[in-house]
């Protein structure tokens, strides 16, 4: 999977600091320099004391001003499991590469074989993979070699019949029904970073599936450039707390 930030907000910070200080000021903060809006505030710098301000919104679980700043991703090669869980999410916005108008006529079923078109899954190849709902532990290199067999031939055989079908003058929507669900689908997202660490707290913790916790963390990776005092902060006093209901 490749995840990429197409767009966001600039100066995120500054649009997080002047919100919350609205909340509390009597005069009017458009017509003030950031530097008088932060003022009363602890800190040397004006970024020491945007750093204060959001770590005490955070830990007074003030999270309106987070909502005020928005990234749109854009994903690639995303399983259409994956997919399906991160739409779940209902205050982030999305457009999902269709299966409609997009059909997979060209690609070569011996490829998928290989990891085109399909995600495979870790535990196809690793003996020592433990997922969450598996039955028993590690296996030996037959086993895995067998799994690896079977996951291969059963992804391969499915992209073969959707060509066929293709072929045989089905509609790509109709056809697509027989492709599995590991098929790789390209996604643009967009969230504001309220919503960013509400995803994280439910889809970085120990107990989602290992694609989207690697997506998720790709995402925060990300948000780390674009909003750095934010999401350093959620990082070393938010992620994996036990409350996961709020932001
Ligand atoms: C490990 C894991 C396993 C899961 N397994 C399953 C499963 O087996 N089956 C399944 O169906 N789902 C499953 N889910 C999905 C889960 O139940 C949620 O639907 C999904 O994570 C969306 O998160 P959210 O409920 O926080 O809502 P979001 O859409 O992310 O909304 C954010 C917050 O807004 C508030 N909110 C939004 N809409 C409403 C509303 N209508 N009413 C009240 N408050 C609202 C809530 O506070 C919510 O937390 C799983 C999720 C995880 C992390």
């Amino acid at each position: 999977m490749d995840v990429q930030l197409l767009e966001a907000t600039p100066n995120p910070e500054e649009v997080i600091c002047r919100a919350a200080r609205n909340d509390y000021m009597s005069e009017y903060g458009a017509e003030q320099s950031l530097e008088s809006v932060m003022e009363g505030i602890e800190g040397e710098t004006t970024e020491e004391k945007q750093r204060t301000l959001i770590s005490n919104l955070m830990s007074h679980g003030h999270f309106g001003p987070f909502e005020h700043v928005q990234a749109t991703f854009h994903v690639k090669g995303m399983s259409r499991s994956c997919m399906a869980q991160i739409t779940r999410h209902r205050h982030v916005s999305f457009d999902v590469q269709s299966m409609r108008y997009v059909s997979f006529d060209d690609v070569d079923p011996a490829d998928v074989r290989e990891g085109e078109l399909v995600v495979t899954p870790p535990s196809a190849s690793d003996p020592d993979w433990i997922g969450r709902n598996q039955k028993g532990g590690a296996v030996d290199e037959e086993t895995v070699e067998k799994r690896r067999e079977v996951f291969a031939s059963s992804v391969e055989r499915a992209v073969e019949d959707y060509q066929e079908l293709l072929e045989l003058g089905m509609p790509p929507e109709d056809a697509r029904f027989v492709l599995p669900i590991g098929t790789k689908v390209n996604v643009v997202m967009s969230l504001n970073a309220r919503m960013l660490m509400h995803v994280a707290d439910m889809r970085a913790a120990a107990d989602a599936q290992w694609e989207i916790r690697g997506f998720t963390e790709d995402l925060l990776d990300l948000a780390a450039e674009w909003c750095p005092l934010t999401f350093e902060e959620y990082e070393s006093s938010m992620k994996n707390r036990k409350n996961r209901l709020a932001p």
